[in-house]
């Protein structure tokens, strides 16, 4: 058996061709993300980056603005234009595109006050991405929230468009770092076969999966790690009947360890390795808003939980949302919130 021969079609061949036809057809062609970019949306951006720059195109990746150090690593990330610095410049270049791609997201208010330039261009777009309920203004739509991440979609796209021998490694490598990003290191939303197939075709183009694993999750600041252990022996709620845990930290107490972007990405998966844990959420102070974060096993739908009170979304299992008002009435309204979901908290505790 080739080994080739096991990976699915996820993307109907017919949507593969006409994305494949839009890129020939194109010559300026922007990718975007959603805010605060993360691994999944940069390792999938810059994968499909790479390759229309093999292709000949005047290809740019426009972020609404900036993302954490331990991502700029990757190959080509130092070429990201960051929209919030310059949006005179990132709306010329959006309103003349030819082709837009949406990457890792769903809908434009997703991609912050870049949303609108994004909703006003004439150029054609192409949604590739895994989040519920996409828009409906793209003019190809690839969304599958049963897929682990947008940058497996890019290697099932290339994959399934026969580029799989022209992959390079650079190209590999950003998709598996969004892989990985997404899944926690492969401990959660990747337990479908076809992922470890992938996993084995990129390693096949020399990726250093460790190496990558260390870029990642080895790349703290001092003060980064000592956040940490402030934020769980001194910030960290546990409420036992509720199989719930809260993590949060004022602007204050980031300060007092000199916060930078980034620096909390990940703690909110720390209190679901406490037994019996089912749903953990942070609330962080931010300028202006607050912003959260959860994660759930099992059936705990924490994207409703994010919609319902935090004006959020995203998957069963990962979500976050945005609170406008005080720090103390975001802590309450998450109370509130738990004790409404204490039988969906419940029946969830029975699945573990
Ligand atoms: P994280 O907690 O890692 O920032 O985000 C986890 C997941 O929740 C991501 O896949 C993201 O799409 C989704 N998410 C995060 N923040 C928001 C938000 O403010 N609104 C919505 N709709 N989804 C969010
Ligand atoms: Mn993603």
């Amino acid at each position: 058996m080739k080994f080739t021969e096991s990976i699915s079609d996820v993307i109907p061949p017919q949507k593969v061709e006409e994305i494949m036809a839009s890129i020939d057809r194109s010559e300026k062609i922007v990718i975007t993300t959603h805010l605060s970019p993360d691994g999944d949306a940069l390792g999938s951006s810059l994968a499909l980056y790479h390759y229309l720059k093999s292709k000949g195109k005047k290809a740019r990746i426009i972020v609404p603005n900036s993302y954490p150090n331990f991502l700029k690593w990757m190959k080509g990330s130092g070429e990201i234009e960051i929209y919030e610095y310059n949006p005179e410049a990132a709306k010329h270049i959006l309103s003349s595109a030819d082709l837009i791609f949406s990457l890792d997201y769903n809908i434009s208010k997703r991609a912050g006050d870049m949303g609108t330039t994004l909703d006003e261009s004439p150029a054609r777009k192409i949604l590739i991405d895994h989040h519920l309920f996409p828009g409906d203004n793209f003019d190809i739509t690839v969304s599958y929230p049963e897929i682990s991440s947008t940058s497996e979609l890019i290697f099932r796209l290339l994959f399934q468009a026969g580029k799989y021998d022209e992959l390079t490694q650079a190209e590999a490598e950003c998709i598996y770092c969004g892989m990985m990003t997404d899944t926690g290191g492969f401990t959660f939303n990747s337990s479908e076969p076809e992922i470890f197939e992938i996993i084995s075709l990129l390693l096949r183009k020399n990726v250093d999966k460790d190496a990558i694993y260390s870029h990642v999750f080895h790349n703290y600041s001092a003060d980064r790690f000592r956040l940490l252990g402030f934020t769980l022996s001194q910030r960290m709620e546990i409420y036992h009947e509720l199989h719930s845990a809260l993590i949060h930290l004022s602007r204050e107490d980031q300060a007092q360890f000199r916060f930078s972007k980034g620096d909390t990405e990940g703690f909110v998966n720390y209190p679901l390795s406490i037994k019996n844990i089912i749903f953990s959420t942070f609330i962080r102070e931010d300028e202006g808003l607050i912003k959260l974060s959860f994660r759930s096993q099992k059936s705990f739908p924490c994207n409703e939980f994010a919609a319902e009170f935090f004006n959020g979304g995203g998957h069963l299992n990962a979500s976050g949302g945005e609170f406008y008002g005080t720090y103390e009435e975001a802590l309450r309204t998450y109370s509130k919130g738990l004790k409404r979901y204490e039988e969906k908290l419940k029946e969830a505790k029975n699945e573990l």
